[in-house]
């Protein structure tokens, strides 16, 4: 190892003076003081800060891989070109999640990206293709008024109308609006929400089905947006709510820095191989092989973090981690209740939202906001991820009921 360090320290000199390092840290030291310090009491958006990645940074520098710049361009399920990539464990990490959804194993293909956006991004895309190539028609894209900005972002920017579906109070897709809202002639391209961002609502993808099946629709295409919860419903007795075989999507996309808190932004995208084979993508020389990802240069380290995570942690521990979550969750909805301060939590949410405390409990503890007529006008929400425990929950409920009392 050593010798290692040596032969890669004579290939990368460095021309930073100690003054410059001397400036940059001091600056470096306080935003990593200020960022430690919000994460104390950090539970207004889904992302888990504890992630326990500290195991894999040491091997990491140690290996003295850190010196260096791999990259995933390519695909997953093809041969590697650069060799400085790490294809191969991205394309078991879809594996492994192939089954945990429940994608039949020959029908299975996906990617790592950079985010729930590009999962959904890839998701859109595909599904345009397909239903273009097929009907000669250009879908028209369906997502409800709660799901996540980026579906309907996406959807505009590949040159689809989007309707907006409106959802009931709790947030999930009204399957009597999409009723109204549908046009049977032309091919249905739907996202459904699995866990909203603001109120963590499920749409019921069976009962939205029936009504476009109902319409006698047969080109319809279906992406699930499940950016925090696909993280971890697989690992709870609620998989039935994302199993690929009984829900028969097309697509899914979920965020890797969200549930499994990995530092960095990235995501995961599967979809069925049959959706993959109608790409029908160019063959681009260079890299021998049909490229029907959107983004040549991809991240090689976030699956090594990922595969790290699942393979050092397991999933049982992720089953432990969601029940706990689960359970806080429903622990701060019960004291809210109990002060009788308006709360609702959803079913399989680890989201609570609720009416909206001042400002300053919205500043301290980084809460996100958002404004709903039906439910009373301004609301805030807490989303219960792995770091936000009980003693946390409770001086929050604690600091509420002091503003009550005080009549703020
Ligand atoms: C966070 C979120 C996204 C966006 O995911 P990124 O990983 O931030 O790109 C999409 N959909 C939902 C439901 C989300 O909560």
């Amino acid at each position: 190892m050593a010798d290692k360090k040596v032969e890669r320290n004579s290939l990368n000199v460095d021309t930073t003076t100690d003054y410059q390092h001397h400036i940059i840290k001091e600056r470096y030291d306080k935003q990593a003081d200020d960022i430690i310090a919000v994460m104390k009491t950090f539970m207004g958006y889904p992302v888990n800060e504890n992630s326990g990645l500290s195991s894999f940074y040491k091997w990491y520098a140690d290996s003295g891989l850190l010196d260096y710049s791999m990259n995933n361009a390519g695909d997953p399920f093809g041969p590697s070109h650069l060799h400085i990539d790490t294809l191969e464990l991205e394309k078991e990490i879809i594996t492994h999640f192939g089954k945990f959804f429940d994608f039949p194993e020959d029908n299975l293909w996906g990617l790592m990206g950079t985010g729930g956006t590009d999962g959904n991004h890839h998701g859109i895309y595909f599904g345009k293709k397909i239903l273009l190539a097929k009907t000669g028609k250009w879908p028209v894209a369906y997502v409800s008024k709660e799901a996540h900005y980026s579906n309907r972002r996406l959807a505009d920017l590949q040159g689809m109308r989007v309707k907006l579906i409106e959802c009931d109070k709790m947030g999930r897709m009204d399957p009597k609006a999409l009723d109204k809202a549908l046009e049977p002639e032309y091919p249905v391209l739907i996202v459904y929400a699995l866990g909203t961002t603001f109120k963590g609502a499920i749409d019921d993808i069976q009962i939205l089905d029936k009504v476009i099946a109902d319409k006698g629709i047969k080109d319809v295409y279906r992406h699930v947006d499940a950016a925090l919860f696909g993280g971890y419903l697989p690992f709870t007795n609620l998989k039935h709510l994302i199993s690929q075989k009984k829900l028969h999507y097309d697509s899914i996309a979920f965020s890797g820095h969200k549930f499994f808190g990995i530092d960095e932004p990235c995501g995961v995208f599967l979809c069925t191989k049959d959706t993959y084979d109608a790409q029908k993508a160019d063959k681009i020389p260079y890299l021998e092989a049909s490229m029907p990802m959107i983004s040549c240069s991809r991240n090689a380290l976030t699956p090594m973090k990922l595969y790290w995570l699942l393979q050092t942690r397991g999933w049982y521990a992720y089953a432990r981690e969601i029940m706990v979550c689960l359970e806080n969750a429903k622990f701060l909805y019960n004291e809210l209740c109990k002060m009788q301060w308006p709360a609702w939590l959803g079913y399989a949410s680890n989201t609570v939202f609720f009416k909206k405390p001042s400002d300053e409990l919205i500043h301290k503890y980084t809460l996100a906001t958002e404004y709903d007529e039906r439910l009373g006008g301004d609301l805030a929400h807490i989303i219960v991820m792995q770091h936000v425990k009980q003693p946390l929950l409770e001086q929050f409920v604690e600091e509420l009921q002091k503003e009550i009392d005080a009549g703020k």
